[in-house]
């Protein structure tokens, strides 16, 4: 078998959006890396496709172009306006902004774009900068290992084998990566996890013309949510995710609900008569924030998923994934220029990542600990109040877009 040898000072494995920005910031940064991914792009991920302005934010930060103009006017991004809550009962509850506040411009900000993963990684993944960053799709690691302080990654490209010295090694594979199993930190906790599905369908009727994005909660299925998200071209991306210690303890078949919901539940049904499947139902996991996953160590850090960072009341990822991208070129390019990749180079990087989701993980926290009826009859008291649906749409939605657009991300490396 012929082999492949690529000598690199910095290695990140896997391209999806948190590999992805890490890549682009690191070549801002003018940082020479490697990064490798075991799909050839464009490479679908099962997902709910929501963009959040966690997403603009990052994005506003690589080029604000990106957000002003491209993705306007790219056939392959929905703009959404706000959220559509259907309530166990049935209730519909709009969430957007119909006056404008201080800032008149804030209504044509979209709160969501909503794009095919395959679409929107492969943008992202267009924003690459090979002069920076030696770029090797289509090679899965498969073997990791650390001889002194050089790690050794073997890998797979067709028939070729690959092989990869690096100095410092950067885990963005995602929920099931194997750096995270080489370092010892893939432990499932249900408590912080969730089960999900996704089915691309055409033809669902009844959606809202502003195109939000809509939730349901059904009544018989706590701690649980599904979801019609409108894509482009009629298609919408319609999903169900629960939290897996109640998967488990229910003894729950996910998929099986899923196709039950959209068959039987009155809220549903309707809708979805002429509707068409385009795929069959797909399964994937969440890793939320909560667990307290150690996403750094001697010569490594984690990003994305793999570091267990997907907002526990949204199930958000993306934009979580992001900003821990950017944050984590930042640790790196103090030690590039230190020369120094060791542990305590990085001990304040955990704390930066998770510093936005302490809040969701303390109400996870606590929805965790309360009966699941109280859960459904909490999102039933809390989504139909006028007091909070006004500060919602009046003073959520507008600080938001004020971060997304005009905060810079700071981090904080002491
Ligand atoms: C059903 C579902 C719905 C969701 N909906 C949303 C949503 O609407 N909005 C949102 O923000 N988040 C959502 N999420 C979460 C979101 O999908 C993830 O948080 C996000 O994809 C994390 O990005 P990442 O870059 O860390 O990992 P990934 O997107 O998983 O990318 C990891 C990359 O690593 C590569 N890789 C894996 N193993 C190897 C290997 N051995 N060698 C080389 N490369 C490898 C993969 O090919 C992949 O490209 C959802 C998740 C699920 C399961």
């Amino acid at each position: 078998m012929a082999i492949t040898r690529i000598t690199t000072n910095i290695c990140i494995v896997g391209a999806g959006p948190a590999g992805a920005t890490t890549s682009i910031m690191l070549s801002k940064m003018g940082i020479a890396h490697t990064i490798v991914d075991a799909a050839d792009f464009p490479r679908d991920k099962i997902c709910g496709d929501g963009l959040d302005l966690n997403v603009m934010r990052v994005l506003n930060h690589i080029d604000p172009s990106i957000t002003t103009h491209e993705l306007p006017n790219h056939t392959g991004f929905q703009a959404s306006y706000g959220m559509r809550f259907i309530l166990p009962g049935g209730k519909q509850v709009d969430l957007f902004r119909r006056k404008a506040g201080r800032n008149p411009h804030h209504m044509k900000v979209p709160i969501f774009y909503i794009s095919k993963r395959g679409n929107f990684d492969n943008f992202l993944i267009g924003k690459l900068d090979r002069a920076f960053a030696d770029v090797h799709f289509g090679t899965r690691i498969t073997k990791i290992e650390k001889e002194g302080a050089t790690w050794k990654l073997t890998g797979k490209k067709q028939n070729e084998q690959v092989e990869i010295e690096a100095k410092f090694l950067i885990g963005a594979d995602g929920d099931h990566s194997v750096v995270l199993k080489h370092v010892g930190e893939r432990k499932i906790d249900r408590n912080n996890y969730a089960a999900a599905v996704r089915q691309y369908w055409k033809g669902v009727t009844g959606l809202h013309p502003q195109r939000l994005i809509e939730v349901y909660f059904p009544k018989t299925l706590p701690l649980s949510y599904f979801w019609i998200f409108p894509l482009p071209d009629g298609e919408a991306n319609v999903g169900f995710g629960m939290a897996s210690n109640y998967v488990a303890k229910k003894n729950i078949n996910v998929v099986k609900e899923f196709s039950n919901l959209i068959k039987t539940d009155p809220c549903l049904t309707e809708r979805f008569k002429n509707a068409e499947p385009q795929e069959t139902v797909k399964g994937w996991g969440i890793p939320m924030s909560g667990i307290g996953r150690k996403a750094h160590g001697d010569g490594w850090l984690l990003v994305g998923d793999a570091a267990s960072i997907v907002c526990p009341t949204s199930g958000e990822g993306i934009g979580s994934g992001m900003l821990s991208g950017y944050t984590a070129a930042h640790f790196v390019k103090r030690a590039v220029e230190k020369m120094d990749y060791s542990e305590k180079m990085f001990t304040a990087y955990d704390r930066e990542i998770h510093k936005r989701l302490h809040l969701e993980e303390k109400i996870y926290r606590f929805v965790n600990y309360i009966p699941a009826k109280a859960f459904t009859a909490g999102i039933n008291m809390v989504l139909s109040n006028k007091l909070f649906q006004n500060w919602y749409t009046n003073k959520e939605m507008p600080k938001w877009i004020e971060t997304a657009y005009n905060t810079p991300i700071e981090v904080n490396m002491h």
